[in-house]
């Protein structure tokens, strides 16, 4: 928690760092921020992953630990999807995040639903309410949609098929949020909607992961993180400011949480929460001089 602003972090299943540790490592460092979830991704790694997803939320659920777990329509079969609610619904998992998916290049996989808000229309004829269901939204809008209305009535879709509130893709343009959450409101779009935010380390990786979402590094951004190259020290403390600052003006715009993409990776998002904390204290002192 930062002051009122929950915090989440997202991991992917790796089942190499599940065994030796690493995960596990992760994991108890930042459940010390006291987060109000983890959330766990649904890779595109047919079969391997559903088993590896499963393993992934288990271990949160013998922690103890608040887990939410994503589900994607595009890697399963419909029974695949009702034999997992099933499971998660045995471990007293009620938290899910409801995606699509992208359809692996080059493998054919049984497709049991062409869009999230129908993967949410059946979750809630066969649960009920039993889900608090997290959707997809993109601040900068989603890379293949032919225009900005086809984004709103697709949000709209999805929450009349029942989601309760959304995480956004990753940005680093704060404008692209508050103009999003402006078309939201505009358009009678009133769930909690939670931004995602990426901390940078590696920047190579950050650039090829982004074109595949099409998530925008802004010119400015990518000048200064590619004139670090032989910086490494001034590299990570830019990282740091430039996504702490973020989260600062997201928490001043009353974001109701703040979702790490953490990459199963603890220094640079520790830094960036650490930095967050330390602003903070140091704030509160000022204020009561
Ligand atoms: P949808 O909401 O289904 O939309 C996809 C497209 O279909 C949009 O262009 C929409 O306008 C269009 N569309 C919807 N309905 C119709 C219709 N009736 N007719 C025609 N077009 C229509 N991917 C994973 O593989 N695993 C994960 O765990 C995962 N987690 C994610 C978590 C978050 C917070 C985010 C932001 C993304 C995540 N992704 C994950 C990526 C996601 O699966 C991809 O972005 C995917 O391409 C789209 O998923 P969606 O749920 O937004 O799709």
């Amino acid at each position: 928690m930062l002051n009122n602003t929950k915090i989440s972090f997202e991991l992917f299943p790796s089942p190499l760092q599940l065994q030796n540790g690493k995960l596990g490592s992760v994991i108890d460092h930042f459940n010390q921020y006291e987060p109000d979830f983890f959330s766990v991704t649904f890779g595109a790694g047919g079969s391997s992953s559903y088993v590896s997803s499963l393993e992934l939320v288990k271990h949160l659920v013998e922690k103890g630990i608040e887990v939410t777990a994503h589900i994607t329509c595009f890697h399963l079969t419909k029974k695949q999807i009702f034999d997992r609610l099933q499971q998660y619904i045995s471990l007293g998992v009620n938290k899910l995040v409801v995606i699509r998916g992208d359809q692996p290049e080059g493998e054919h996989t049984e497709v049991s639903f062409n869009y999230a808000y129908q993967l949410i229309s059946y979750i809630r004829e066969i649960s009920g309410d039993y889900f608090d269901i997290t959707i997809a939204a993109y601040p900068e809008f989603y890379p293949e949609s032919k225009a900005i209305e086809e984004d709103v009535l697709n949000l709209k879709q999805k929450i009349e098929a029942g989601a309760d509130r959304a995480i956004t893709q990753y940005f680093y343009n704060i404008d692209a949020f508050y103009y999003f959450m402006d078309l939201c409101q505009k358009n009678d779009i009133n769930i909690p909607i939670i931004p995602g935010v990426m901390p940078i380390s590696n920047y190579e990786k950050l650039k090829k992961f982004s074109k595949i979402c099409d998530a925008d590094i802004p010119q400015w951004l990518d000048k200064r993180l590619s004139a670090y190259a032989d910086d490494p020290v001034s590299y990570r403390e830019f990282c740091t400011d430039v996504v702490s600052k973020l989260c600062e003006d997201l928490i001043a715009q009353g974001v109701p949480g703040i979702h790490f993409y953490i990459l199963n990776q603890t220094t640079s998002a520790s830094a960036v929460l650490d930095n967050l904390r330390l602003n903070q204290t140091n704030n509160t002192q000022q204020a009561k001089v």
